[in-house]
This record gives structure tokens, sequence and C-alpha cells, in this order.
């Protein structure tokens, strides 16, 4: 039986925390309040030492064993009934060297701590777009956000990782050690092992200009096809995804919209407000003019930082997810159809722009495998009442299904639920043989496989 006095976990310098402790229930909650999992134990590993033994634990007793970042996964991969969860709450040590212009993080920071660390020096490496998110799990899964076009994907300023295998040794992955391994962590998840530590390539990225563009949603299908049409041609220094939502009913939005439905483009450039302005007028002068263009100079940490306070720990959250290499007008009318019935005032649809520098990386050059694709597809259904998990789920899945004859096949595993092997599969289009193939090489027994899970090839 798994307790937290197991002989195996003597000499554990973190924190055990078993069924009978206090903060039990606290600690087995994860952002997603839809997953309500029961872990025989949830550790806070204190060392890499600690680290080592509960995974020897859980390899030795067959046990799952989940791997905490942030606790965002939608899919609720962070946690795991019965197992062992390893939550890296304890390794958020974060070292900018601002002249080498690198940033080493640990693998249970959050990218609100690391972009606030990095701005201090007006530097910044890609990640997403809502800074409580983790920044193990967003980064292994590939990492899209505001700094995409400009700078490529999370895995893309990548430059090292540390980690804790399945046989209990440390590895530094990176171009020169252990590249199958560096190759794999770089879109694969958390398949390989528990990353103590990434190496990030920082960027120049002070204040940006940003903020969100909205018109009513009755003016969705049109807007959508000038965006189509705009963005793939815009220069990198501009990002923009488009979004239907519902504008939250508080500044800083204009009463006048308050609780109205809308579609969107939020914006990041970097660069001045004239050379924002000229890079957004393209698309701003070839539909009709917006409820609210609300777009400002700010530091790339407040962008960031933005959506955190709409959208707390604790609520419902529906995933589905699919790469689009173009936007027929037939998936426009879809998208038209289905962005109006948004069922709870949170939920939401973006459509992540992945062109730009993120298309500079060749497929085979990451486990990442959608490299040609131009868009990846967020339909989230969020509420903050258990009662609504239906209406958010069956909302989800219907716009989803509609549009996926439309799309490239398979769909980003950081914005998916737990679909299936071949949904898996498709994730990983032409990689996924590899995958599996450096999978037997580090995790032979699948000790890791409470994620988006790739099986050894046999
Ligand atoms: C509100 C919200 C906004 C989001 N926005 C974006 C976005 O803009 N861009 C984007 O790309 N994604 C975004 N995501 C999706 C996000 O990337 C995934 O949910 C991701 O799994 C979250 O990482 P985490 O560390 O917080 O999650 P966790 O639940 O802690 O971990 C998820 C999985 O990642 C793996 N993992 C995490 N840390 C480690 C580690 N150190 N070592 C090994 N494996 C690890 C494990 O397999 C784990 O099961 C968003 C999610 C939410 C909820």
């Amino acid at each position: 039986m798994l307790t937290t006095t197991s002989p195996a976990l003597a000499g554990f310098q973190g924190r055990l925390i078993g069924v009978q402790d206090a903060d039990y229930d606290d600690a087995r909650a994860v952002y997603n309040a839809m997953i309500d999992k029961r872990p025989g134990m949830i550790a806070r590993p204190a060392t890499l030492e600690d680290i080592a033994k509960i995974v020897a634990l859980g390899r030795d007793q067959d046990l799952p064993l989940a791997i905490r970042g942030g606790g965002h996964n939608g899919a609720g991969l962070g946690t795991v009934d019965d197992g062992i969860v390893i939550d890296l709450t304890m390794f958020k040590d974060i070292q900018v060297d601002p002249v080498a212009r690198t940033v080493r993080v640990g693998g249970g920071a959050t990218w609100g701590e690391v972009d606030r660390a990095t701005g201090k020096y007006g530097l910044a490496t890609p990640s997403g777009i809502i800074s409580t998110t983790g920044v193990g799990g967003l980064t292994l899964g590939g990492g899209l956000g505001h700094l995409t076009r400009r700078f490529g994907l999370s895995i893309d300023n990548l430059l090292e990782a540390e980690v804790v295998l399945a046989d209990g040794s440390l590895a530094r992955a990176s171009a020169d050690e252990h590249p199958d391994l560096f190759w794999a962590l770089r879109g694969g998840g958390g398949n390989f092992g528990v990353v103590t530590s990434f190496l990030f390539r920082l960027h120049e990225v002070g204040t940006i200009f940003g903020g969100p563009t909205f018109w009513p949603v009755e003016q969705s299908a049109e807007v959508m096809k000038a965006y189509r049409e705009f963005l793939p041609g815009a220069s990198r220094e501009l990002n923009g995804f488009f979004a239907f939502h519902i504008v939250p009913p508080g500044p800083p939005f204009p009463e006048e919209i308050h609780l109205r439905e809308v579609c969107g483009v939020i914006w990041c450039y970097l660069g001045s407000e004239e050379d924002a302005t000229r890079a957004m007028a393209p698309l701003l002068d070839s539909v009709p003019e917006p409820l609210m263009h609300g777009v400002g100079a700010m530091p790339h940490a407040d962008l960031q930082g933005a959506f955190d306070g709409l959208y707390p720990r604790g609520e419902q959250w529906y995933w589905r997810a699919d790469f689009v290499d173009e936007i027929p007008d037939e998936a426009v009318a879809l998208h038209a159809k289905f962005g109006a019935q948004l069922p709870t005032a949170k939920s939401l649809m973006h459509l992540y722009p992945i062109d730009g520098a993120a298309h500079d990386v060749d497929v085979a050059d990451t486990a990442w495998g959608y490299r040609g694709s131009r868009w990846s597809t967020t339909y989230a259904g969020v509420d903050p009442d258990p009662a609504n998990v239906d209406a958010i789920r069956r909302w989800s899945v219907d716009y989803s299904d509609a549009l996926r004859p439309y799309t490239a096949g398979g769909g980003y595993v950081n914005m998916m639920m737990e679909e299936g092997r071949e949904r898996i599969r498709a994730a990983y289009g032409p990689n996924y043989d590899r995958l599996a193939r450096v999978k037997a090489i580090y995790d032979p027994h699948n000790t890791f496989r409470v994620n988006q899970n790739i099986e050894p090839a046999s």
C-alpha cells in the first residue's frame, strides 16, 4: 500500500501529502475543476534526489506518476487517481543572464514568474497568453502565444533541459547532449522524464503595443474573412489571434458593450504605436468600425497577465483543439454559427497564429508535428458552475466536430482533453513513430504514462 512513511522514501527532503493530511484536498486540486482525482500521495520534492526516489517508487511498484508543473492541463494530466503526483512547486528557481540573454527556469515555475524576472531587463522568451500557466507543461507541449510569429514557439527558444529519467538518473538534453531526447522534449510533453530546469533564449521585448479589437458577433464572417487574408502577409512583429468572447462586465471594457457577444482580434505588436497602427491598418480599414479598439502600450508582462483575473483557478473547462492550414468560406460560416452560440459568459474560441518564425523550423527538427499549419484552433467551454458542464462540453464537441473536415488532421496536445490514442498519434503527425522510438530508449516501461501518452516502440 502507498504511504508517506514508505521506507523507499526515507530521507525525503520535501513534503509528502497523504489522504490523511488536512491540506490533501487543496493539494490534489488542479486548475480545471472538472478534474476530481484522488492520488494516493502528492509529493513535493525539494531536491533531485527526492525526485529520483519518487520515480523509483512509482517505477518499482508500477504506480502511475503524474508530473505537475503549473497544474493548468485541461485534461488534468497533472494529477492521477491512486498514484503519486510529483508536484514541482519547490522547483521555481529563475536565473536571468542578461548578458548571455538566457533564463534558467525551474520545472515548477509559472510564466508570470518568468516574465516578471526577465521583464526587469526588457527581455522575454515566447510563452502563452495567460501568466498563471506552468512553464513545464506549456513548453513540453510546444508553447504558442503572443510572441509566436516573431520568435517562434517556446520550444524553438529552448536551449537545454535537465531531466530526471525513468531510471532515476539526471540527464542534460541539448543540441550536443542527448540530442534525441532534446528533439523529443520539444513537443513530446511529459513522456520522457521530470524536467527540473529549462534554459531559454531571451529576446528584447520591452513595451509592446497590444490589446483587443472587438466587433459585433453578427459581423464575424466578414471580419474572419478579412483576418484570414490579412494575417499571413502581416509583418512578424504583429501577432493577432482571432477570438469569440462575451465581453466581461467590468473595466477596462466600456459599459455599453458589457456582456455583449463579440468576435475580435487580440493584438501584440513588438514596436512603436506608430508602426503598430500602420501594421494593423490593412485589416481595420477593410472591415466595419469596431465596437472597441482597446489597444495601447504596455509592458509585455502586463499583456501576458491580461486574462488572468477573468480565468481564475477552480472553474470548469472543456477543451477541443485542431490545427488549421486554410479557412475556407464553409469553415467561416460554421465559425460564425457556433461563435454566436457561446454556451456561457466565459466560453471562448481562439485561433492562434502559428506561422512566421514558427515556420522557420522544419517539421523534422522538433517533435512538434504541424509546422505547415497556419493556425491552432481552441474551443474551450468555460464556466464556474458545475451544473453547466454538459452545456460547455456539448458546445465544444459540436463546434470542433463541425469544423473537423476543414482541419489539418491533428490538434495541439496542450489544448486537448483525453481523446484516445488515435488523436494523440494525429497530434504528432509524421513525428509520432520517431517519438515512440525515443520513448523506448528513455522510458521503455512507460513509467511516465500520465500524459498524452506516447507508447514505447516495441
Ligand atoms: C487558462 C489557460 C490558458 C492557456 N494558454 C495557453 C497558451 O496561451 N499557449 C499554450 O501553448 N498553451 C496554453 N494553455 C495550455 C497549457 O499549455 C497546458 O494546459 C499545459 O499542460 C499547462 O502546463 P502546466 O505545467 O501548467 O500543466 P500541468 O497540469 O502541471 O502539467 C501538464 C502535463 O505537462 C507535463 N509536465 C508539466 N511540467 C513538467 C515538467 N517539469 N517535467 C515533465 N513534465 C511536465 C506532464 O506530463 C503533465 O501531465 C493554457 C491553459 C490554460 C488552462
